[in-house]
């Protein structure tokens, strides 16, 4: 799958610990070989205490760009030149760019997100969601719905603090639009049967314990309700399962997988990633 490595190839990667089991790789080395550019894509395992010295020897090496994933997301921030504004307002980078040996960072999973429910023509503009979980996903997905002008956001969390937290960003900094609670079956209810987008965002469900329903109690959806589960392992969750019965548009996490690494290719490598390739993406999982 590798494109041949030449004298010309430049390198690009991700960080993070564990790492083996990162998808990035057979993605970004899909891209580069469908598309024929000199790039090459590669995993590179850092433990936190080595974060700083992993990131002068990217420089170093001139990789061109990397990805960012657990445990560095926030940590690296600290060592970048410049971050862009969508990264600061979410708190985490997961994309750097290497230009000139200066370091800057960018956060394209919330794009990723709001481009894999355009595929399905789903728009956030003007719709009112509800976000089960406030982690680091369901930050960067609250927020660019919100930069994208969603009319209202709920955020439920078991740890209730985190969801205002995600609010109060989003509250001072983009538009007041968002509210918090405690994540129980009956604030699901309440909340889900007033919404349009429901966006799952915590483990619950994913391999292997894939038996396991973040929400029991269902009777309240309607058919025009679009569930996420950003879950894509399995690809299709019980929640999915149990909403596409109820007639719900129902899409899992690979399509933002795909959709943010196609916006940091396209980053690094100003190179579009056409919708044929974004095909063979899809074929991946
Ligand atoms: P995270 O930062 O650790 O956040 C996990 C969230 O889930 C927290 O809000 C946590 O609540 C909640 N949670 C965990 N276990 C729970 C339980 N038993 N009951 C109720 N709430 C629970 O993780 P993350 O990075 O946001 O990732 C979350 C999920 O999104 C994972 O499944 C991950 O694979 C997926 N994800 C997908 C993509 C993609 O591209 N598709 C990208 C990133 C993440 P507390 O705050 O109360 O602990």
């Amino acid at each position: 799958m590798v494109n041949t490595i030449r004298g010309d190839t430049k390198v690009l990667g991700v960080i993070g610990n564990p790492i083996e089991h990162s998808f990035s790789p057979q993605i970004h080395n899909t891209i580069c070989k469908c598309l024929k550019l000199p790039y090459t894509y590669v995993p590179f395992h850092v433990m936190e205490e080595n974060l700083q010295d992993a990131i002068k020897g990217l420089c170093a090496l001139s990789v061109q760009g990397f990805n960012v994933t657990i445990p560095h997301k926030n940590s690296i921030m600290q060592y970048l030149n410049g971050v862009s504004e969508e990264a600061r307002l979410i708190g985490a980078v997961n994309t750097v760019k290497n230009v000139a040996g200066k370091l800057y960072g960018y956060n394209t999973d919330g794009n990723g997100f709001i481009r894999s429910l355009k595929k399905y023509n789903v728009d956030v503009k003007g719709k009112n969601i509800l976000i089960l979980g406030a982690g680091g996903a369901a930050r960067a997905v609250a927020v660019k719905m919100a930069i994208e002008q969603a009319k209202c956001i709920t955020i439920l969390n078991r740890t209730v603090d985190k969801a205002k937290e995600i609010c109060e960003v989003i509250n001072t900094h983009i538009v007041d639009i968002a509210n918090s609670d405690v994540f129980s079956s009956e604030n699901v209810s309440r909340y889900g049967q007033r919404v349009d987008i429901i966006v799952h965002t915590t483990p619950i469900g994913m391999y292997p314990n894939i038996e396991a329903n973040p929400v029991e109690q269902l009777a309240f959806l309607k058919e025009d309700i679009v569930v996420c589960d950003l879950i894509y392992n399995p690809p299709k969750t019980v929640l999915l399962k149990e909403t596409e019965k109820s007639g719900c548009l129902s899409i899992n996490g690979w399509g933002m997988l795909i959709y943010q690494a196609v916006n940091a290719f396209e980053i690094w490598t100003g190179e579009k990633v056409s919708n044929d390739v974004i095909y063979q993406l899809y074929k991946l999982l």
